[in-house]
């Protein structure tokens, strides 16, 4: 299975980690999240797809951010909102 790995992520050189284990948009709201994501470009940590708010994909649509990380502890890989790019890193 050949998958193509966007020009966003291989630009990524070293993976911006999360300050704080938070969505910082669920956070000032009150509201919760599943499982959080990091941005790559600006490194606030907001809450994936499966979560009521989808503030990591607002954020793309908001800024325009295309490179997250997974900030869930023992999970390392990129994905690109923008390519729908999908990427592990050790
Ligand atoms: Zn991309
Ligand atoms: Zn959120
Ligand atoms: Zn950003």
């Amino acid at each position: 299975m050949a998958e193509e790995i966007c020009n966003h992520i291989l630009g990524i050189t070293q993976v911006t980690p999360p300050t704080e284990l938070v969505c910082e948009e669920c956070a000032k709201n009150g509201s919760r999240w599943v499982h959080l994501r990091t941005c790559q470009t600006c490194g606030v940590t907001l809450c994936c797809d499966s979560s009521p708010q989808k503030h990591a994909t607002a954020h793309f649509h908001a800024s325009g951010h295309p490179v997250v990380i997974s900030a869930e502890p023992g999970e390392k890989w990129l994905w690109c909102y923008a390519d729908e790019s999908f990427a592990s890193y050790s």
